[in-house]
């Protein structure tokens, strides 16, 4: 039986193994992690993340062909093919602190392989890591070989969160780049920036990717999630590291204008309520940096509450998936150190007073000034407004920032609504300019 073991038990990493484990019945994948508390919840019945689908999916294999544990290097050392699917966050400090990727993880996974391994492995790169990084992981492989024969192939996860399942049981486009074979070669060279990449290649593989469209070009609040701000920023570096700072500039204003569109949102909020929230009640709907997941890594929310706590509003969140101890944990935390492990970070979080976290849209909302959305969870679009309005202060504000809402049925219950990108109440036009 063919043995896959996966290091990194996270959002590609426990998916896409149960979706594999589930596609190919006789193969048998171990998915490790060194954090307890992960593995512990893959094996129980509270999983660590949710994925519309992935319980059905666990429950299918698990213990059949899918296995988790932390004994990391006792599958390592079994497995005929080991995926590497660790987390490459943003480096916090040293050279290229801000932008690099910190490959801290990945270089420690690389080194406990060459010490375990006894038999020839093929190494998957999973995780997003910048142009090179095979060849490096090749060097520290190979020098400790011992005789062991190492192939290592890139294969980066393109899944969305949300929509994880969907997107592994039917992907758009598969990359699969390595050493030996034609196929991967031209991918390896699609990658490649500066260094000679062919423009029609890329075009070609980017075009591919059935989001760059309609399905996600949505006017909102700002984006979030752990991918699109670190790689981007990771690209920046890759740009500077390459005597390209015109095109590192072009990426860095992407950031800049995500950053502008969250504080903006945060003005108009405070201008509409005669310019200060200080101590009124503001009901924060969505937590999540998008539906469908309870994956907090740089949500928009965390930045819109702190404009708001800066304010001295006292807010109430509501999320569907997201507990209060994560959102204290989110609140608390120093950008960049939000995907570094727990004991690495320097400040332990202490929770905001002012924040209050509930179970339920209306009680967040009860005796509200005003309320902002800013997930656009399915649960948002038929919520009783009448109920919520009839329990609120008196003028009723909503921001929307997802466009989730109907503003003129809102408006015709006697809200006064700001939804993204939408013509303003007149009531929104008479109060002063937003930045
Ligand atoms: P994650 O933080 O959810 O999971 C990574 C896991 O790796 C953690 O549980 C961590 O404990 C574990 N880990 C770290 N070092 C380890 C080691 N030496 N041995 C064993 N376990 C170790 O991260 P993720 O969201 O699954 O992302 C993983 C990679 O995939 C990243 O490079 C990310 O950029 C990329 N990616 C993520 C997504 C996404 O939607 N989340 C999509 C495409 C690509």
């Amino acid at each position: 039986m063919v043995k896959i073991c996966c290091i990194g038990a996270g959002y590609v990493g426990g998916p896409t193994m149960a979706v594999i484990a589930l596609k190919c019945p006789a193969i048998e994948v171990a998915v490790v992690d060194i954090s307890k508390p992960r593995i512990d919840a893959w094996n129980s019945d509270q999983l660590p993340i949710y994925e519309p689908g992935l319980d059905e999916v666990v429950k299918e294999c698990r213990g059949r062909n899918l296995f988790f544990s932390t004994d990391v290097e006792r599958h390592v050392a079994e497995a005929d093919i080991i995926f590497v699917s660790v987390n490459t966050p943003t480096k916090n400090r040293g050279l290229g602190a801000g932008k690099a990727a910190d490959l801290t993880y990945w270089e420690s996974a690389a080194r406990m392989i060459a010490d375990v391994s006894k038999s020839d492995k093929i190494v998957v790169e999973k995780s997003t890591v910048p142009v090179k990084t095979a060849e490096a992981i090749e060097k520290i492989l190979t020098h400790k070989s011992k005789g062991i024969n190492y192939q290592i192939l890139s294969n980066p996860e393109f899944l969305a969160e949300g929509t994880a399942i969907e997107d592994l049981f039917k992907p758009d486009r598969v990359l699969i780049g390595g050493r030996e074979t034609p196929e991967g070669k031209k991918a390896v060279q699609a990658l490649k920036e500066a260094t000679g990449a062919n423009v029609s290649e890329v075009a070609y593989a980017v075009g591919k990717d059935s989001r760059i469209g309609p399905k996600f070009l949505n006017a909102s609040v700002g984006f979030g999630g752990s991918c699109f701000q670190k790689d981007i920023l990771n690209l920046v570096y890759i740009c500077e590291c390459n005597g390209l700072p015109e095109v590192a500039n072009y990426w860095k204003q992407v950031i800049k204008i995500n950053d502008y569109q969250k504080s903006r949102f945060v003005n108009r909020v405070v201008s509409s309520m005669f310019n200060t929230v200080s101590s009124k009640k503001i009901a924060v709907l969505g937590f999540a940096f998008k539906k469908d997941t309870g994956d907090t890594r740089e949500t928009p929310a965390i930045d819109v509450c702190h404009g708001l706590l800066g304010d001295k509003a006292q807010i109430s969140i509501y999320d569907p998936q997201v507990t209060e101890d994560q959102i204290q944990r989110d609140l608390a935390m120093s950008k960049f150190d939000w995907d570094h492990p727990m004991h690495l970070q320097p400040t332990s979080p202490t929770a905001f007073k002012q924040v209050s976290v509930v179970w339920d849209a209306y009680e967040a909302t009860k005796g509200a000034h005003g309320f902002c959305i800013l997930t656009e969870w399915d649960e948002f679009k038929t919520l009783d407004y009448q109920k919520i309005f009839d329990n609120m202060q008196k003028p009723a504000f909503v921001f929307d920032g997802r466009n989730v809402v109907d503003p003129d049925k809102l408006r015709e219950i006697g809200f006064i609504v700001y939804s993204i990108g939408k013509p303003l109440d007149a009531w929104l036009k008479d109060m002063p300019a937003v930045a």
